[in-house]
Formats: C-alpha cells, sequence, structure tokens
C-alpha cells in the first residue's frame, strides 16, 4: 500500500485533515474546484478592496497551534492573530447595547446598568461553565464521536446532568438571567450554527464560555490569510495541491473508495478518498447512487439544515474608527419564538437582525488609505423555504443598507464605491452548499453526535467526510477537532508506514 489519500475540497476542514494526516506520514493530495483554497473563507476581491467571504470570529486559537504543532511547526509563522476586545458588541431592539468582553469586571460592570443582581448571576454560570469546559469539551467536543450506547456511561451521565443538557440555549441562559436582552446576547452564538436560541441545545453555551475564557481573535490579511497560511503549512509538509480541479465523482468498486475522476475525465487513483466538499452536495452529486449508503434523497429530505446568509461586502471612502470590529443588531422580532421563526423559516423584511464586521480598523491594507471595508451577515432562510432572489435581492440590499444605521453606519450608501452581494443561491451554486444552508445541518437533539453523519461512510471502506456535516458540527473550531478525529478513524483503518519527523519547534 502507498498510503495515498485524496481529499475532495480544501476548505479549512480538507486543509486541517491533510496536515494531520501527512504529519502522520501518508501521503496526501487535495483537489480544490476553485481557483483558491478556503473554501468558504476563500474570500473575494473587488477592485481594491479585499473582503472575507465567511468566517470572522476566531476562537480558541489553541486548536490552530495544537494542530500546527502536531506537524512540528508553529502556528505564529505561518498566521498572526489579533485579539479583539470588545469580542462583540450587541445592540438591542430597545436600542440599549452591551459589549461582550472578556475583560470580566468590565462585563460585569455593565451587567450591573441592567440590574442589579446581574454581576452575581454571570459569575455563578461563569463558575458552571468552567466545570462544564472540562466535563464537556473533551470528552464530547474534542473526541472522536462514539457509537450512541457509548453515551450512556453512567459516571459521564451523572457528571453531565447538573447542566441540564436538555435545555434549549434560551431556556438555559433565562434560568441565569432575568432580563431578555442579555439571554439573546449570551444566546446569540446559536447564530454561528444558524440557528435559533429557542432550537439551539444548552450544550453550546460552552461556545459562549470559550468566547469570554479565550478572546475573539482576528487573523492579520483576514481569514483568507488564515487559509493561506494552512495552505503553506499544508504544503511545507509536503500535501500537493490540485486547484481550479472540481472533482465530478468518487470511485468505488466492490465497496472500496478507489479513487476520484475530475472534471476533464482523468481518474486519480488512491488508498482512500476524503470529503470536505459540502455533505449534502457531495452525497447527490460526488457518489455513484449504489455507494450513497443510508443518504438517500429522502434521508436528506427528512433532515433539517441551517439558514443561509445574505451577504454584503462593500468597500467605502471612509473608515468608522469608533466602531468595533464586530457588532450585532438582535431586533424584537429574535424574540418571537414561534417555529417558523426558530426555523430560520422566514425572510425578515420588517426589522431583520443582522451583523456587522468592521475590519479595516485592525487591519488596514484590505482598502486603500481613508477607506474602508464592511461585512455585513442576514440570517435568511434557506432554499427549502423558496424565496424569488432575482425579485427580492435589490429591495432587501436597500433594506439593510437603511438597517445599518441602527449599528452607527449612518448613510452608509452614500460612502459605497465598491460591493458584491451575496444569496442563498450564490452559496448553492458558487460555493456547492446544500439549499445554500451554509452552517450545514443543523445541532438539535436529533442531529448531534452520533446521529450526525459518521466521518466514515457506512458501506464504503476507504471514504470519509470532514466538514460542518460530521460531529462535532458547523464551524472552524470544531470542524478543527473534527480533523482530530478524521485521522483518528484512518489511522484505525489504514495504519500509516511511518511517523514523518518533525520539522520544527
Ligand atoms: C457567512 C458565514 C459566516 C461564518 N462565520 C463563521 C465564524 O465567524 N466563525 C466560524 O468558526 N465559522 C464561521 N462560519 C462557518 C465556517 O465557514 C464553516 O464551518 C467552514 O468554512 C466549513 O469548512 P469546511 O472545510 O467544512 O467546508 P468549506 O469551507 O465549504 O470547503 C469545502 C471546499 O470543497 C470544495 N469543493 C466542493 N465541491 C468540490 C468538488 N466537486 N471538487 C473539488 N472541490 C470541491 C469547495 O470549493 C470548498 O473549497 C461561517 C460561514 C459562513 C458561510
Amino acid at each position: 500500500m502507498s498510503n495515498k489519500i485524496l481529499i475532495v475540497g480544501a476548505g479549512p476542514g480538507g486543509m486541517a485533515t491533510a496536515i494531520r494526516l501527512t504529519a502522520a506520514g501518508y501521503h496526501v493530495e487535495m483537489y480544490e474546484a476553485a481557483d483558491r483554497v478556503g473554501g468558504r473563507m476563500r474570500g473575494l476581491s473587488v477592485g481594491p478592496y479585499a473582503f472575507d467571504t465567511g468566517p470572522t470570529i476566531l476562537q480558541v486559537p489553541q486548536v490552530y497551534e495544537d494542530l500546527f504543532a502536531t506537524a512540528g511547526l508553529r502556528f505564529s509563522d505561518y498566521v498572526t492573530l489579533t485579539r479583539l476586545d470588545p469580542n462583540t458588541r450587541i445592540r438591542f431592539w430597545d436600542d440599549t447595547k452591551v459589549d461582550l468582553t472578556s475583560n470580566i469586571p468590565a462585563f460585569k460592570a455593565q451587567l450591573a446598568q441592567f440590574d442589579p443582581s446581574l454581576p452575581e448571576a454571570f459569575e455563578r454560570w461563569y463558575v458552571e461553565h468552567l466545570r462544564k469546559d472540562v466535563i464537556g469539551y473533551g470528552p464530547y467536543l474534542g473526541s472522536p464521536v462514539r457509537p450512541p450506547l457509548d453515551y450512556l456511561r453512567p459516571n459521564e451521565v451523572l457528571a453531565a446532568l447538573p447542566f441540564r443538557p436538555w435545555e434549549t440555549l434560551y431556556q438555559h441562559f433565562a434560568r441565569f438571567f432575568n432580563d431578555e436582552r442579555l439571554v439573546y446576547a449570551l444566546g446569540y452564538q446559536a447564530k454561528y450554527l444558524g440557528m435559533h436560541p429557542t432550537a439551539c441545545s444548552s450544550v453550546f453555551s460552552l461556545v459562549t464560555f470559550l468566547e469570554f475564557h479565550y478572546g475573539i481573535w482576528h487573523p492579520q490579511g483576514g481569514f483568507r490569510a488564515l487559509a493561506q497560511g494552512m495552505a503553506r503549512a499544508a504544503e511545507d509538509l509536503g500535501v500537493v495541491f490540485h486547484l481550479n480541479r472540481p472533482v465530478e465523482q468518487i470511485i468505488v468498486e466492490k465497496g472500496q473508495a478507489r479513487g476520484i475522476i475530475l472534471a476533464d475525465g482523468e481518474r486519480v487513483m488512491a488508498d482512500a478518498v476524503v470529503v470536505n466538499a459540502d455533505f449534502g452536495h457531495a452525497v447527490q452529486h460526488l457518489l455513484p447512487e449504489h455507494a450513497r449508503g443510508p443518504y438517500s434523497d429522502r434521508w436528506l429530505a427528512r433532515k433539517e439544515f441551517s439558514c443561509s446568509t445574505f451577504m454584503l461586502y462593500l468597500g467605502v471612502d471612509r473608515r468608522w474608527e469608533d466602531l468595533p470590529h464586530h457588532q450585532l443588531y438582535l431586533s424584537q422580532n429574535i424574540r418571537r419564538s414561534d417555529p417558523l421563526w426558530a426555523k430560520s423559516a422566514v425572510l425578515d423584511e420588517d426589522d431583520p437582525s443582522f451583523y456587522v464586521c468592521n475590519p479595516t480598523i485592525v487591519d488596514p491594507a484590505n482598502a486603500p488609505a481613508g477607506h474602508s471595508t464592511l461585512f455585513v451577515l442576514v440570517p435568511i432562510p434557506n432554499l427549502r423555504y423558496p424565496i424569488d432572489w432575482a425579485a427580492k435581492r435589490e429591495s432587501y440590499r436597500a433594506r439593510i443598507l437603511r438597517q445599518m444605521a441602527k449599528l452607527g453606519y449612518e448613510d452608509v450608501e452614500k460612502h459605497i464605491v465598491a460591493e458584491h452581494h451575496y444569496t442563498a443561491e450564490t452559496w448553492r451554486d458558487e460555493h456547492h452548499t446544500h439549499l445554500g444552508a451554509v452552517f450545514n445541518l443543523i445541532h438539535s437533539w436529533s442531529q448531534l453526535g452520533p446521529l450526525r453523519p459518521h466521518i466514515r461512510h457506512p458501506g464504503t471502506r476507504g471514504l470519509y467526510w470532514i466538514g460542518g456535516a460530521v460531529h462535532p458540527g458547523s464551524g472552524l473550531m470544531t470542524i478543527m477537532e473534527a480533523a482530530r478525529s478524521a485521522v483518528h478513524f484512518i489511522g484505525e483503518d489504514i495504519p500509516a508506514p511511518q511517523r514523518r519527523p518533525l520539522v520544527a519547534g
């Protein structure tokens, strides 16, 4: 066996897996459809303005440091991170605001302005989460998924019960905080999972805690630079990248993945194939029908997928020095928890919640002097709930530009000199994302842990999945953990010939 492994897609999940596999001694080649690496975080340029396309929030830098260190590399040799303060400013429907910050005394002082009992409530919540981190991160988030019954080990169940994991994120925060604004401010991390806090499991309050505890960071040069840094590290380790090489089909013979067929008809053979392309897209378009296993069209139709996002990427001829890097507006409509809203099935044209990233202040290289870029994200329904985007696009753009004044971006339209938009259809057509659901399968109890697709494809040897569909789920931090698990499962099936010697550090 040559231990050659092909990876379909050079998104963050694919590249993290490549780094770990190469460090473990495998020969890895990556086939990427786009002209550059990074997937949803590959970025785009409009004239002299450079934008991040997807992620803007980097949590827990240790997961990247650990990834690079596993391969004998130093993360800081490839990517420079800047810590942000505040982490995020949240502005509420009643025009009050709170700055989420890792400066805990400063945060508690703000809470006291809301209600004198809140600093103490926060302290209780924080101390509980110091324990939840120990009990939850290692065995669940940071470990390879186990068979369902393995999660019923009495000692683990007993340890988890005090955290009431059956609660939703909303119920969880409402138990601690008697002010609905804070319940939503602290539960907004459900957005990362494309969910409403009333539908998202409370196990994800750990993400809120991790942001307080480890802060939020920005890679200099943007998340495009993080993608490029990961690619450079992978290349330094010997990973071979093939860009502009869309994969048309995965070759499966006699229950074994044998390689791939590229769009130009070339066949490349290997010992195993790891698919980083979006799960829903790939099972429908890249797997031969006989190898789909349980993931039929009916299976996909039964599953719940996340919301999509409407994106405005704006190059503007001024800077907003006084506005923070991350800002979120929570409209009163977020308080409507009827099922359609909780399922993100409604396009809010009345008073949409939205998020703006103002990266140029800490990272001036992305725009000409005195100018800046703005990244605007609005959660919208995925394409299971059809919206005529050709008809809606312009009016929705205008609605959001007016809405931006609520976060301090007054008269932004007058300052726009370059722009680009995405709708759910762009995510489907240009990023090959099933239903444009950018945060993948939702993270409800029925789609968590062993109930998500497994990294090992059922019924086909040598075929693996990496990305937001598998345990632990969507988001960069979680996908970095999934990459560790992918190498664990591959190592069990195809032992590595010999571990690469570490090259540094
Ligand atoms: C708007 C937005 C905001 C987000 N914000 C955050 C955030 O702040 N923080 C955070 O942690 N996460 C965030 N995320 C989530 C994060 O971007 C994703 O979880 C992550 O990018 C998924 O990585 P991945 O490697 O699984 O897949 P992807 O990034 O989708 O990469 C898949 C790759 O496969 C390639 N591919 C597809 N089909 C083929 C084919 N047939 N042949 C070859 N290649 C193919 C694609 O071109 C792509 O490069 C955000 C996502 C979006 C969209």
